[in-house]
């Protein structure tokens, strides 16, 4: 007996090859043939005339190792056409994380990955210390798709080298001791090991996220650690310590895959992104697999001074960092701070989310009525009429609001014809949707269905087969997930069901829908008729099923394969 049956579909198999029409049979989880016109009785059929399916979007870039812990069914992701999320990435986990470094952990993550403080408090459930005992944790707990976890290079530093995490080196035994917690991860199902060096990258307080203290000869440890049953993908965002060969020597040491983010386009400096690829291309000439995590979305975040994410990676922000209030208001209105900043926007540099674009950063709403007329108009615009500096104009008009005033910045990847070319590397994977993370500034879970429809029908950038292929059998198969990513019999019945010609992203909106009422930005998906997840039913046209079902498995048996693309 087959469970579910799709009559008539026009079949995107995840190959990337031509779409065929054929019916295709679901029965326990997995799909049993794939062919035109099979002669089945169904307990449920689903008339497919006129759709597509293909297999499930792997969301390899995601940051919900929190939010799975009160919020299984991972909002919004399942509804936009998700059916594995890979959490833990740049290392941001919540475990392993004893007791006492809970609160710093999620004072980290209110930085770094901008989640409300209080949702955090109120919402993670801490019933683990160590890596092993979370993963059982979301393992008895269920999830409403497949999660793959990291194992987090700034929670083990945190483990073993408590305060002093993200103060200074780790010494040889202390090196030691967190090869031990990555060996044990991966023994325990990790995907991976996690990492980042970025300078934007920063905790509690304005200290570095503490991976990024970590020399090379720890770094190479903890990769070899991962890497010592010959399985595991090693994915770090990359600042300028780290460039690319160095990854690459990892690469060639282990024998393993890396994962570099975050390739995103900079119009100010429109090359620095195709040199790291460029590199990452020659390494796989040479025999490594290197993929640079790329994505199909313009950054744009919304933002307020209290909490500027855009511009708190600068060095010369630092004297405002940690500051609230009226101590805040002072720094923000310092002459000195204020031409420090403008002299540090004014250098170039590899990597920057904000690089003086002021006719791409918009207000977007002000808090006195008195300043509404500035609502919908750029800094550029603004400070012109004004005949003042853009930073002035931005901070005083901030500061006589309480720094309340809502922004809005495109930050990276606007150049459409740029960011066209880096979705078609060779050696580019289709990532970075930060799901999870970033809630009050953006939302890009929805990524998949902006390269079906944006990307693939409306621009024309790639054919639709080739758009399904790069969210489906290429992420499983560089990630190792067994028996997934591909519409064949034997494979999971990790299913979307769209209409190509409607598939897309709405416009952002904003929920209050976090643990103590917090907020985030989120959008609804177009053009999607269904998703199932391992044969079971997660999402509808109109969304997320009422009762969503907790369909996925955690993933912990991942294939070795390693061979260049
Ligand atoms: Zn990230």
């Amino acid at each position: 007996m087959t469970d579910l049956l799709f009559r008539q579909a026009q079949v995107f198999d995840g190959s990337g090859g031509e779409p065929f029409r054929a019916d295709v049979a679901v029965s326990a989880g997995c799909i049993t043939a794939v062919a035109p016109d099979l002669v089945v009785t169904a307990t449920q059929t689903v008339d497919a005339r006129g759709l597509a399916l293909m297999p499930g979007i792997v969301d390899s870039h995601t940051h919900f190792d929190a939010q799975i812990t009160w919020d299984p069914t991972l909002r919004p992701s399942p509804a936009l056409g998700v059916t594995t999320a890979v959490i833990g990435n740049c290392g941001f986990t919540i475990a392993p994380c004893r007791p006492a470094d809970r609160e710093i952990t999620m004072k980290n993550l209110t930085q770094v990955e901008g989640m409300s403080l209080d949702a955090l408090r109120e919402g993670i459930d801490w019933g683990f210390e160590t890596f092993p005992e979370y993963m059982a944790q979301l393992r008895a707990r269920g999830s409403a798709v497949n999660v793959a976890a990291y194992i987090g290079h700034s929670s083990v530093r945190t483990y073993v080298m408590g305060g002093d995490a993200a103060r200074r080196a780790a010494t040889p035994d202390e090196i030691g001791q967190m090869q031990a917690i990555v060996r044990d991860a991966m023994a325990n199902g990790a995907v991976g090991f996690a990492s980042s060096t970025s300078p934007a990258h920063n905790g509690e307080g304005g200290l570095p996220m503490p991976s990024r203290l970590a020399s090379d000869d720890e770094m190479a440890a903890l990769v070899g650690a991962m890497a010592e049953g010959g399985r595991g993908v090693y994915m770090l965002t990359k600042g300028g310590h780290t460039p690319v060969p160095f990854l690459e020597s990892l690469a060639a040491a282990t024998g393993r895959p890396v994962m570099v983010a975050a390739l995103l386009h900079n119009s100010v400096n429109p090359n620095a992104v195709f040199a790291d690829l460029d590199a990452i291309a020659a390494a796989n000439r040479r025999g490594r697999r290197l993929l640079g995590q790329v994505s199909c979305c313009p950054l744009t975040m919304d933002f307020t001074l209290a909490s500027p994410y855009p511009v708190e990676g600068l060095a010369s922000w630092k004297p405002a960092l940690g500051l609230a209030g009226a101590a805040l208001k002072a720094v923000l209105a310092q002459p000195a701070f204020r031409d420090a900043v403008r002299a540090e926007l004014a250098t170039p540099t590899t990597f920057r989310l904000f690089n003086s674009e002021w006719d791409k950063v918009h207000v977007v709403e002000t808090a006195d009525p008195a300043h509404a007329h500035h609502e919908q108009r750029s800094i550029a615009d603004i400070a012109a009429t004004g005949g003042r500096d853009p930073l002035d104009a931005m901070l005083d008009l901030a500061i006589a609001e309480d720094l309340r005033t809502v922004f809005t910045a495109q930050l990276l990847n606007s150049d459409e014809e740029a960011v066209g070319r880096m979705l078609n590397h060779p050696h580019s994977i289709v990532s970075l949707s930060d799901a999870g993370a970033h809630l009050t500034f953006f939302n890009d879970a929805g990524f998949g269905l902006h390269l079906l429809g944006h990307w693939a029908r409306d621009v024309g950038a790639m054919p639709l087969a080739e758009a399904v292929r790069r969210l489906t059998s290429h992420p499983a198969e560089v990630l190792g997930l067994r028996g997934r990513g591909l519409i064949r019999a034997g494979f999971a019945a990790d299913l979307l069901l769209f209409d190509p010609a409607s598939v897309g992203r709405g416009p952002k909106r904003r929920v209050h829908d976090l643990p103590a009422g917090a907020s985030r930005l989120t959008t609804d998906a177009l053009g999607v008729h269904g998703v199932w997840v391992n044969g079971r039913q997660v999402a509808d046209a109109n969304g997320l099923l009422a009762q969503t079902p907790m369909a996925g498995e955690l993933l912990t048996d991942f294939s070795a394969s390693a061979a260049p693309a």
